[in-house]
């Protein structure tokens, strides 16, 4: 395998400070391939609240959801996940939250953390019947555009009909423009047999006060009018306990959580 080409094809650079880059670099350059088949007994993850695609699926028909919006993360909810998760609420039979809980990058939310907030945000606000949470246990690659197709597929295979892709999906810096993923998904969408839910950019918007985007408020031209909401700036404002944090985020997700092991080290 010519690496360099591989890892041009997948990130789109050869740049050493971008983390999938360095992670593959790192690693083997013998690759296969075949047949795939599951091996994975997953009781065995139960405990990390993991669901194999046969049982997420059983679990839609068991509820006769016949639409599901998969949502992707690895943050810490905030303000702007809860504006995108309760339209697809709204419109959609189901919401399938599946963050990635393998290896991510240092500086990035633990999987503690996410799964802390995440519980909370459901026991505390979500319906009780329309949510479903389960960890994914992949790791983070950072392809931005590359990626979102990936999570596409792995989405389809857990049995979604929709797929959310918001801002910058599966990015890192600036190596991808902040719809490239979305543009990407979507001129595939028929290939990958998932409905792409393409989000734009959410804002707090400081004259509407409340979650925007530039299809709903007049503001989001004006940086002094609107505030960005982002899973950077959220880790940001909780390491600096910053006080304006309570439009973009519920402080109350992270009750009882040890704050030392927010974020990967
Ligand atoms: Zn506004």
């Amino acid at each position: 395998m010519n690496e360099k080409y591989l890892i041009k094809s997948i990130y789109g650079t050869l740049d050493e400070k971008h983390p999938g880059v360095s992670q593959t670099m790192l690693s083997s350059s013998d690759y296969i391939s075949g047949d795939l088949e599951s091996f994975i007994d997953s009781t065995t993850w139960k405990v990390l609240n993991y669901f194999h695609p046969q049982e997420s699926k059983a679990i839609f028909k068991d509820r006769g959801w016949q639409t599901i919006a998969g949502f992707q993360t690895r943050n810490v909810p905030h303000f702007a996940h809860e504006y995108i998760q309760r339209i697809c609420m709204e419109l959609l039979d189901g919401l399938f939250i599946q963050p990635i809980l393998g290896h991510k990058k240092i500086g990035d939310f633990t999987p503690e953390a996410v799964s802390h907030a995440y519980k909370n945000l459901m026991d505390r606000y979500y319906p009780k019947d329309k949510v479903i949470y389960s960890g994914l246990y992949t790791h983070m690659r950072y392809a931005g555009p590359k990626e979102a197709i990936l999570h596409s597929i792995l989405r389809r295979n857990y049995g979604c009909t929709h797929f959310v892709i918001g801002r910058d999906h599966a990015g890192v810096g600036n190596y991808y423009g902040i719809y490239e993923a979305q543009s990407l998904a979507k001129s595939y969408e028929s290939e990958l047999d998932i409905k792409i839910l393409a989000f734009s950019e959410p804002f707090y918007c400081t004259v509407c006060k409340t979650i925007v985007t530039k299809n709903n408020c007049q503001h989001t031209s004006n940086p002094k009018l609107v505030t960005q909401i982002s899973g950077t700036q959220l880790r940001d404002i909780l390491i600096h306990n910053g006080d304006d944090s309570s439009v973009l985020f519920r402080k109350d997700l992270l009750d009882g959580f040890d704050m030392e092991r927010l974020l990967i080290k």
